[in-house]
């Protein structure tokens, strides 16, 4: 049986989920017939059991990647890439409930206040890369001499695999696999080992949408099987990932072990909000309160830290308390229930790991409403936190928690707040509010971040690039870099005239 039957009685649904890997257009079981039970984390209930990948099937995955590659997808013409993803995107649309039901049971998503949002946003972007097809993918020509010409080719790489974490299980994919698939290149994908279901059910679409048969494939299974395989294969030749800091320096020594593969990583972040003391402050808690509890914290980009004026401090922090009692509820920890806006962390071990920052505190704590029982929820719900008081040297404000809790510190002086905020080993966003024109500008040119927000955060676009300094990354995503990032360039010299 390569399908098993989800009930999603919130919405009087029954989705049969393919529970396969996904190799040549088909779905079989793993080569060892090995299993991976996926949970519901509001819930705590078993919702199925899916094939996890081997290294056996990790390398056939990638060897029928490469022949489809050289021997059918290179060849055909390139606006049929375009149509593709065009007939994709009516697919997703068509789909687009089941798609996030999906997420929502598996990663716990709120289902109207984040998982339909995060497939809004995967429609939008499959359309703009299918409107990308062929136009990042231009080289150039270069007149050398009255002799000689150069010119340049942009070329897929041929396989790439892309290793995706479980906060935003469909999009996180998404991001890549639109831009890998633009640029021509065939793909091996592995989704995270807690969230691999709606990557499944699209795996459907993209047959429906007429890709030929191998140029995607799918493999779940642990990173340390899969993952590491294909991080380590000589036929890859790019790999781009989403994940901790820790896992994506392990690729970038896989890859530097094998055979110098291209390395897109995007990793964790500890992003500081700066608000200054001309901000306005009702904009500036609306966006930050946002900025950290949407998705229960587990955003890679959530502000948590943030810097308030001393002169704002006061009235910062009661708001900011009261917008987000008001704004976020578990809603009796039903994340179908349309008043929910804070579903549960991932997993128990995120949930543990989560608590312990909140249980073993430095400075002063605000828990904002009750942490639940586990006699009211099996789920992992945790309410939001917020700290004040911490010293710079606290784990509350040096490590990344992925969870509902947020750091408030009190400044002073410009300088004194950049040094706080760039004292990070992360760099991968940072938000400001302020009115004035030049501090905004100035704050985006001094801070060590790959995204600044001035006057709101945590609002990507589709259509510009995004991507970490320091340890948050190498590379970027989305935007024209989103397809250029998936090809090589060619150059080729054109001699007009013989040796003399
Ligand atoms: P993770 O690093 O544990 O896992 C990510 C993926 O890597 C999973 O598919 C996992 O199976 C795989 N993996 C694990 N070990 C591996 C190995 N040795 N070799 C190859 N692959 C391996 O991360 P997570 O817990 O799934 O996600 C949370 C992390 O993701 C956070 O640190 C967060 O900041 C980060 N994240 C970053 C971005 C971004 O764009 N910068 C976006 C979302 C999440």
């Amino acid at each position: 049986m390569m399908f098993q039957t989800i009930n999603i009685s919130q919405l009087n649904k029954t989705v049969k989920v393919p529970i396969g890997i996904f190799v040549g257009g088909t779905f079989v079981p793993s080569s060892d017939g090995g299993t991976i039970d996926s949970f519901n984390p509001a819930t705590g209930e078993k919702i199925a059991s899916f094939y996890a990948g081997t290294e056996k099937d990790a390398n056939a995955a990638v060897e029928i990647a490469k022949d489809v590659y050289t021997y059918t997808w290179s060849m055909r013409p390139v606006k049929e890439r375009r149509d593709l993803l065009l007939k994709l995107a009516g697919l997703l649309e068509r789909d687009k409930e089941i798609l996030a039901a999906l997420d929502s049971v598996d990663a716990g998503k709120p289902y109207n206040n984040n998982a339909l949002a995060d497939l809004d946003q995967i429609i939008s972007l499959t359309n703009y890369y299918a409107g990308a097809v062929g136009k990042y993918t231009n080289g150039e020509v270069i007149p050398v001499s009255n002799d000689k010409f150069c010119y340049t080719l942009r070329e897929p790489f041929g396989v790439v695999a892309l290793i995706v974490p479980w906060n935003y299980p469909l999009a996180m994919a998404c991001w890549k696999l639109q831009g890998a698939l633009a640029a021509g290149n065939t793909v091996v994908i592995k989704p995270s080992e807690n969230t691999s279901l709606s990557l499944l059910y699209f795996a459907q679409l993209i047959m429906e949408a007429g890709f030929p048969k191998g140029v995607v494939n799918i493999i779940p299974g642990y990173g340390n099987v899969v993952g590491e395989t294909l991080s380590r294969h000589m036929d890859v030749n790019k790999i781009s990932f989403t994940g901790s800091t820790t896992v994506g320096c392990k690729i970038l020594q896989c890859a530097g072990m094998s055979n110098m593969k291209e390395v897109c990583l995007e990793c964790g972040g500890k992003s500081p909000a700066v608000v200054f003391k001309d901000a306005q402050v009702d904009n500036a808690v609306a966006w930050t309160a946002n900025g950290i509890f949407y998705n229960s914290g587990q955003n890679c980009t959530a502000n948590s830290r943030i810097y308030v004026h001393e002169n704002l401090y006061d009235e910062f922090l009661i708001k900011f308390k009261d917008y987000a009692r008001k704004n976020y509820s578990f809603a009796d920890f039903d994340v179908f229930n349309p008043e929910c806006t804070l579903g549960p962390v991932i997993s128990q071990i995120q949930y543990d790991r989560i608590m312990k920052y909140i249980e073993n505190y430095d400075g002063k704590r605000d828990i904002l409403f009750p942490i639940p029982s586990k006699s009211e929820t099996k789920g992992f719900f945790i309410p939001p936190v917020v700290f004040t008081d911490v010293p710079e040297t606290s784990a509350l404000l040096q490590e990344e928690i992925f969870g509902p809790v947020v750091v408030i510190t009190k400044f002073c002086h410009y300088s004194e707040v950049m040094k706080m905020a760039n004292n990070s080993r992360y760099g991968l966003a940072a938000a400001v509010f302020t009115e004035g024109v030049r501090r905004g500008h100035r704050f985006a040119r001094d801070i060590q971040a790959g995204t600044v927000w001035i006057n709101s955060s945590n609002d990507e676009e589709v259509t510009v690039p995004f991507g970490g300094f320091k340890m948050s990354g190498v590379g970027r995503e989305l935007g024209r870099y989103g397809v250029e990032s998936y090809l090589q360039t060619k150059t080729v010299h054109m001699s007009m005239v013989p040796h003399h």
